[in-house]
């Protein structure tokens, strides 16, 4: 093992200088992680660049702008009868044409008069906002004197990023980060290998233009065949290893009948989809190797009962099911919804999840081990060390992504070889889903219930936004809850909060009582607002949210989805938030508001949601549509979430991957292992 190299991947953030925990925290939030090998597999989306322009004359409402501007006048801002007038500083550029620079941060009045004091000359960089006042730019992202020009990248590296880190801090951890894998690699000897994939990470962290970016570009590529790789040779060895088995299913003797009483109790009729997984399922119990199924089914196909079905014909034989969910709401609001039903069945149930202490918890654990528990229902809680049980026989894993494989492997180490059903609401083009899950057997529920009223999708710019609160005003007064999402903004100089807290604001004159939810409250304080939120007799009748909202969490009053700046996710990532909505009988409405800068791109992306509400559809779309991964919520979309690899530029490349992997020889075994540990693969030992 190249060890010096792992030990410098596995380090804490925080230590780089200039992070510390609170910086690293951050990080963790954007990354998934907050090793510096997080960092390093988080590469730029794309180039920006920032050369000198000799005039602002010719440049675009919207472009990036660098410019020499000599500084004429200065208009303090402050608060003037209750209005907040911006900070104006008037320049212009080298052939007199006027820019004004704009500062709205009312604290700071001074403190950009005296970086641009009049007569001088400065070099600017920011965005243009080209309006009927002239040529402005608010808040620049660099001020440097034009000695120091150079210090503004000429071509700057944009990273995807989140709330609270701005471009500097990413180029500042990157340039660090870099500067310490040249010492070890001065110090120590690494393999050829590694040293080919260190060196396609620097350019992919150092892009020269968009072209490095680009899928097919010599390092991107290499990069996404050393990534599907890591995961091909995964799979392979688990199937492998799965073949193999020699500790099979324990044989467990049915006692009762309860499969037929369950059926006579759903107060509805299944889809034939429903029944043709929930046969599958029944199938695999019969075989004598441990279940390895994913259930893929659009949100609202009623993955649920499917589970459900599963649970009780497991008990049917005195052994136990957990169900896993990753959030507590969501487990909640599973034990609700299945609490009653197995009271009928004569099947003990129960829920645990992180916000059980003491005696309670005590109890239910108790009642776990004894076996009398038939059915449990929450989060990671259930497999915590002390969480001991009689005979696991079965585990469902909801939202399946959302779960490590890690933590797969610690729910299967309390039962003797459990089967697993894993659900998953990511429609995944047929097309893959072979070669990503093909380590797992595959059910597709491809119906929804019938009686489903479809959800009115329609576009809107967000100038009409006031228009739009008129017209929900009545909905709302006839108890209709809304979701109004506000995306997060890239690159903000000003905290990244503010669209959601100003949207937040502002709503919540019209409908007092409006609830707020991101990503800086901690979990706890998040949970309690979906909580309030989900009550159908809380008065909180919209809720403000950026992106964090839970997957799957079912709110049947919930009738209107509010999206703004729609063009800046992904079509998987629309159709996910789109799902909150159209749960019940009552007719939905899911409004995408759009930014001024739309592209024609942006709207036609729109345009497949307002068109369908096919899963299938939109993921083909999206695969053929996604851009070089900038826009949002590519990780709620459940897709594996691959670093490099681009599903419509690399499909060449999965089967190479694939067939290289079956074919593994042991002198690249070495290298595959150092992959496998790089892109967090996990092999499962004889399962
Ligand atoms: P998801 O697949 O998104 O997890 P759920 O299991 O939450 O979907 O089901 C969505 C809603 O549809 C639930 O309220 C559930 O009770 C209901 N449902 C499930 N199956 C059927 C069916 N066959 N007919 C009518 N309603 C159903
Ligand atoms: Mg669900």
């Amino acid at each position: 093992m190249d060890k010096e190299i792992f030990d410098f991947f596995n380090t804490d953030l925080q230590f780089i200088h200039g992070v510390g925990p609170v910086l690293a925290a951050k990080f963790d939030d954007v990354l998934g992680g907050r090793r510096v090998l997080d960092f390093l597999l988080h590469i730029p989306s794309y180039v920006r660049p920032r050369e000198i322009l000799d005039s602002v004359t010719g440049a675009q409402n919207g472009d990036t702008v660098t410019l020499s501007l000599l500084v004429k006048s200065h208009k303090k801002g402050g608060v003037f009868h209750g209005h907040k007038r911006p900070t104006q500083i008037v320049c212009s550029d080298k052939f007199a044409a006027p820019v004004t620079l704009q500062f709205f941060n009312v604290k700071f009045l001074d403190y950009w008069m005296e970086k641009l004091p009049i007569g001088q000359w400065r070099i600017v960089s920011g965005k243009l906002d080209n309006s009927s006042r002239g040529a402005i730019i608010n808040h620049p992202d660099f001020i440097e004197l034009p000695e120091n020009a150079s210090k503004i990248p000429t071509h700057q590296a944009i990273y995807p990023s989140g709330e609270g880190l701005t471009q500097k801090t990413f180029a500042n951890v990157r340039d660090q980060i870099f500067n310490i894998l040249h010492e070890r690699i001065a110090n120590y000897k690494f393999t050829e290998h590694m040293l080919e994939f260190l060196d396609a990470l620097e350019h992919a962290h150092y892009p020269e233009n968009n072209e490095t970016l680009a899928p097919n570009s010599t390092y991107i590529s290499k990069l996404a065949y050393c990534e599907l790789f890591a995961h091909q040779s995964a799979i392979a060895i688990n199937r492998n290893n799965r073949k193999a088995q020699k500790n099979l299913r324990p044989v467990r003797a049915k006692k009762y009948n309860l499969i037929d009483k369950f059926y006579n109790i759903l107060p509805f009729n299944l889809t034939n989809a429903q029944q043709r997984t929930i046969d599958e399922i029944f199938e695999d119990f019969n075989k004598p190797v441990p279940m390895m199924r994913l259930v893929q089914g659009d949100v609202g196909s009623g993955k649920t009962m499917v589970a459900m079905a599963a649970a009780v014909k497991m008990s049917e034989s005195g052994a136990q099911t957990v169900l896993l969910a990753p959030t507590d709401t969501l487990a909640q609001q599973h034990f609700a919804k299945l609490k009653p039903m197995c009271d009928k069945l004569g099947l003990v149930c129960d829920v645990l999840t992180g916000r059980d202490k003491g005696v309670q918890r005590r109890e239910k654990l108790i009642s776990l081990k004894s076996g009398r528990t038939k059915i449990a229902i929450g989060t990671h809680a259930l497999f915590s060390e002390d969480v001991e049980y009689k005979d696991l026989g079965l585990v469902i894993i909801d939202e399946q992504h959302r779960f490590g494989v890690q933590q797969r492997t610690a729910m299967r180490a309390k039962g003797n070889n459990p089967d697993m059903l894993a659900l998953s609401a990511t429609p995944i083009p047929r097309t893959l889903s072979m070669t990503i899950y093909g380590d797992m057997d595959v059910s597709v529920i491809n119906e929804k219930p019938a009686g489903r009223i479809p959800i009115k999708t329609t576009k809107l710019p967000i100038e009409r936004v006031n228009a739009l609160i008129d017209r929900i005003d009545p909905q709302i007064k006839n108890g209709a809850k809304v979701f109004w999402v506000c995306p997060l903004v890239e690159e903000s100089e000003i905290s990244d909060m503010t669209a959601a807290e100003e949207r937040f604001k502002e709503l919540n004159k019209h409908f007092p009582g409006t609830g707020l939810c991101h990503g800086q409250m901690d979990k706890k304080e998040r949970d309690k607002v979906m909580t309030e939120f989900a009550d159908e007799k809380s008065n909180m009748r919209v809720l403000v949210s950026t992106t964090v909202i839970e997957v799957g969490i079912d709110v049947p009053s919930a009738t209107i989805m509010v999206i703004e700046n729609a063009e800046r996710f992904g079509l998987a990532a629309l159709h996910q938030l789109r799902g909150r909505v159209g749960r019940g009988n009552l007719q939905s409405y899911c409004i995408l508001l759009y930014g001024n800068n739309v592209s024609p791109d942006g709207l036609k992306r729109l345009d497949v949601l307002c068109e369908t509400e096919d899963g299938f559809v939109i993921a083909e779309q999206d695969l053929m549509m996604r851009g070089v991964g900038e826009l949002l919520g590519t990780k709620q979309s459940g897709w594996i979430q691959y670093h490099f690899v681009n599903y419509r530029e690399h499909r060449d490349l999965f089967k190479l991957a694939q067939m290289a992997a079956m074919n593994n020889n042991t002198e690249d075994e070495y290298w595959a292992e150092e992959l496998r540990q790089i892109f967090d693969c996990s092999v499962v030992a004889g399962a």
